[in-house]
């Protein structure tokens, strides 16, 4: 059997640390804890979390090192996150590391740094109905998944999503108020896979929906880090062929 995929669930960790917030209710233990339960359970993952208050954010070297894939849940404190961590979360990705961005992490500081624009969308919060239809049904990370998944209660996130074209579009959303979201999206930066993940609003239940958790574990495994191509850069005095 090969090596199971190491998998570091990184969050915020702040809305469900006060009381007055929904998300103290219905993540008690934080988002993170809920999606790593799940994460655990697959045979081929061993789970560790990370969390904002923790010294470094949690992500020091060695666990950087030690990470495959890193899940990002960000919202209210995209700004504390430290420049130093993110560049090296970014030098990690580039050099194979998956990263699988969820909801409100589209603002972070690591998710705008991979992609170059703004990240910025449209958004309303009164708990609509949302319908995430499969648009690429060859797409692993949709195994199991059926036609779409139906959320009764999510924030609603609107076009236009200021992202570089995805090099893989795996869901699009569709919002009862009539907008519509690109909300599975991935991209290759050099060797790594990074996949964006729309839903997960701190105050609806969502990472207890078994599908979303279903595309959470997909998105890990076709992110993880396979023996791919080391890139040579720079001056390359010597060529193959002898001239
Ligand atoms: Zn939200």
């Amino acid at each position: 059997m090969s090596k199971a995929i190491r998998v570091t669930v990184w969050s915020e960790f702040r809305h469900e640390k006060n009381p007055e917030h929904p998300a103290s209710k219905l993540y008690p233990e934080g988002m993170h804890k809920v999606i790593a339960g799940h994460l655990e359970k697959q045979p081929d993952m061993q789970v560790r979390t990370a969390t904002l208050d923790e010294p470094e954010h949690g992500l020091t070297d060695k666990v950087l090192a030690e990470t495959d894939v890193m899940t990002w849940w960000g919202h209210c404190a995209h700004s504390e996150v430290s420049d130093a961590v993110v560049d090296k979360v970014q030098q990690r990705v580039l050099s194979g590391m998956g990263l699988i961005v969820l909801h409100a992490g589209h603002y972070s500081k690591i998710f705008k740094r991979l992609m170059g624009t703004t990240c910025n969308l449209k958004w309303r919060d009164i708990a609509e109905k949302e319908r995430l239809w499969v648009i690429d049904p060859a797409h692993p990370i949709t195994e199991g998944i059926g036609e779409y998944i139906e959320l009764p209660h999510e924030e609603m996130y609107g076009e236009q999503f200021d992202i570089p074209q995805p090099d893989e579009l795996v869901f699009v959303s569709w919002f009862a108020g009539g907008e519509i979201f690109r909300s599975g999206c991935a991209w290759h930066r050099r060797r790594g896979k990074i996949f964006y993940f729309r839903p997960g609003h701190e105050s609806h239940p969502t990472y207890y929906d078994g599908k979303v958790l279903k595309v959470i574990e997909n998105a890990v495994r076709w992110a993880a880090p396979k023996d791919t191509t080391v890139p040579v850069f720079d001056h390359h005095p010597n060529p193959l062929e002898k001239l």
